[in-house]
C-alpha cells in the first residue's frame, strides 16, 4: 500500500559539515573521535590523547568556547588549534520566553536550516526537549513539524550543542551535579530521532559521559513514533528511557493519524516495546497519546488501551496530551471533560494516567507546535503569492 509522504531514513554521511571558514567543530565528537581529528590535522598521538582530554573538560566542564581560555594548553598551541578548528554553538535566531517561564530557541545551522529547542522549567527539575533533524519525514497528521518541506539530520554535534546552549543561557558553568537548573532532556522536539540513529547516539553518548555532560540515562527520554526495527537497538546501545508516540488503538485510526502504522502496526510495536531492553517496573515506557476530539478519545478506546498495555504485560504508563492546535491543523482537542475521563478509565485499569499541561502555548512551544520561522515565513509568501495570483484573475 502507498503510504502518504516518505518513511524511510533520510540518508546522511556521519562526516562532519564543512563550515565555510574549513575549521571543523569539536562539539559532539567523542574523545577518540577528537583524537582522530588531531592526529589528523597532524598533532602527534600522545600529545593527541592528552589534549583530546583537557579540551573535552574546557567544553562540557567549563562551558568555554575559545581555545585561548584553555589554560592548561600549551599557548603556542593556542593558535594552532584555533586556525584549525572551533568549539561551536548553534546559531540562535530568535530566543523567546513565555509567561509560564518555558523558553523557546529557534536556531540556524551553517547551511541555513532552522530547528527549535524548548526548556520547560518546573518546581524540581527543568528539561530541555531538544531536536534530532530538521523537520520530519513522518507526517503524522496532527503535528505542526510533520508539515515541513525540508527535511536534515542534525549532526550530533548539533543535537549537543543544543544542550550547550541551553547551559550558556541558564548560565550553567561551570556545571556542578546540584542545583542545576538543567536536569532532564527528552528527544521530543523535531523530527524522528531513530531516523537519525547514528547521530542521536553519539549526541547522547557525550552527554551522559561522566566526562561530558554527565547526565544520568535516566533523565533522557527517547521519544519514538515507532521505528520497530531501531527500538531494540536504542535500548541496548543508546539505553535511555523509551516513550512511544501511540495516540491511537485501532488500525484505521492510528494508520490515519500516525502513516508510519501502515509499515508497523500496533501488535508489532507493542511487542518491540515489551522486548525493550531495561524495561522494567522502576523504568516503565511511556506511551504518549495525544487527545484528538471524536478521533481516539472515547471510553472504549480508553478500555482498549488498559486492555492493550495488559496483554502485552507492559511496565508502562500512559502520558494524556491534550492536542495543541495550529494554523490548519485537521483536528480539535477533546474537551476537558473527555480527557478527564479517559485518563480516570486508565486509572482504574491500574495504569498512571497524567494529563499533561501544555506549557509555552503563547510562545507557540508547546509539544508539536514546533516549526521553524523560515517554514511559516514561505507559507506567508506562499499565502501572498495566491492573493496576488486571485487579484490578477480579478
Ligand atoms: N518524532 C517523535 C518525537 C517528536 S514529537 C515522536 O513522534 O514521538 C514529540 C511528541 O509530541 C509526540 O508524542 C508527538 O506525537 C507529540 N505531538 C506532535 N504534535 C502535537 C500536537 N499538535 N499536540 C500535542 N502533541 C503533539
Ligand atoms: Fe515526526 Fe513525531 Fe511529528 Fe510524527 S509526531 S511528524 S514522528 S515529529
Amino acid at each position: 500500500m502507498a503510504i502518504s509522504g516518505h518513511v524511510d531514513p533520510v540518508p546522511l554521511p556521519r562526516a562532519p559539515l564543512a563550515r565555510s571558514d574549513g575549521r571543523a567543530d569539536v562539539v559532539g565528537l567523542s574523545k577518540a573521535e577528537l583524537r582522530a581529528a588531531l592526529e589528523a590535522a597532524g598533532m602527534e598521538p600522545r600529545q593527541a590523547k592528552l589534549r583530546a582530554k583537557q579540551i573535552w573538560h574546557w567544553v562540557y566542564n567549563r562551558g568555554v568556547t575559545e581555545f585561548r581560555l584553555m589554560t592548561d594548553i600549551a599557548k603556542a598551541q593556542h593558535s594552532w588549534l584555533e586556525e584549525r578548528f572551533v568549539v561551536g554553538r548553534p546559531e540562535v535566531v530568535t530566543a523567546q520566553v513565555s509567561t509560564d517561564g518555558t523558553r523557546k530557541w529557534l536556531l540556524r545551522s551553517p547551511d541555513g536550516n532552522d530547528y527549535e529547542m524548548v526548556f520547560i522549567p518546573d518546581a524540581d527539575r527543568g528539561t530541555l526537549c531538544v531536536s534530532s533533524q530538521v523537520g520530519c519525514t513522518l507526517n503524522c497528521r496532527f503535528c505542526h513539524t510533520g508539515t515541513m518541506r525540508l527535511v536534515r539530520n542534525l549532526e550530533a554535534g548539533e543535537i549537543v550543542g543544543q544542550v550547550l546552549l541551553a547551559r550558556d543561557a541558564l548560565g550553567e558553568w561551570p556545571s556542578s551535579p546540584d542545583g542545576r537548573l538543567l536536569t532532564n532532556i527528552v528527544m521530543m522536539g523535531m523530527g524522528e530521532p531513530l531516523y537519525n540513529f547514528d547521530n542521536v547516539k553519539g549526541a547522547m553518548a557525550v552527554v551522559m559521559d561522566g566526562d561530558g555532560l554527565a547526565l544520568s540515562k535516566r533523565r533522557i527520554t527517547l521519544s519514538t513514533s515507532g521505528v520497530v526495527p531501531m527500538m531494540a537497538r536504542a535500548g541496548e546501545e543508546i539505553g535511555v528511557n523509551l516513550a512511544v508516540s501511540l495516540h491511537a488503538v485501532r488500525k484505521e485510526v492510528r494508520d490515519e493519524i500516525v502513516p508510519l502504522n501502515r509499515k508497523y502496526g500496533i501488535e508489532e510495536l507493542l511487542e518491540a516495546c515489551a522486548a525493550y531492553p531495561g524495561a522494567n517496573n522502576a523504568r516503565r515506557i511511556t506511551f504518549e497519546y495525544v487527545m484528538l476530539r471524536d478521533k481516539n478519545d472515547s471510553d472504549a478506546d480508553a478500555r482498549e488501551l488498559v486492555r492493550l498495555i495488559r496483554h502485552y504485560r507492559l511496565p508502562a504508563k500512559v502520558n494524556l496530551i491534550p492536542f495543541n492546535p495550529w494554523p490548519g491543523a485537521p483536528y480539535e482537542c477533546s474537551s476537558p471533560e473527555r480527557v478527564k475521563r479517559f485518563s480516570d478509565i486508565i486509572f482504574e485499569g491500574g495504569i498512571s494516567a497524567p494529563v499533561r499541561t501544555p506549557r509555552g502555548r503563547d510562545i507557540m512551544a508547546a509539544c508539536g507546535q514546533l516549526k521553524s520561522a523560515a517554514e511559516k515565513k514561505s507559507r506567508a509568501e506562499l499565502d501572498r503569492l495566491a492573493a496576488e495570483k486571485q487579484e490578477a484573475l480579478g
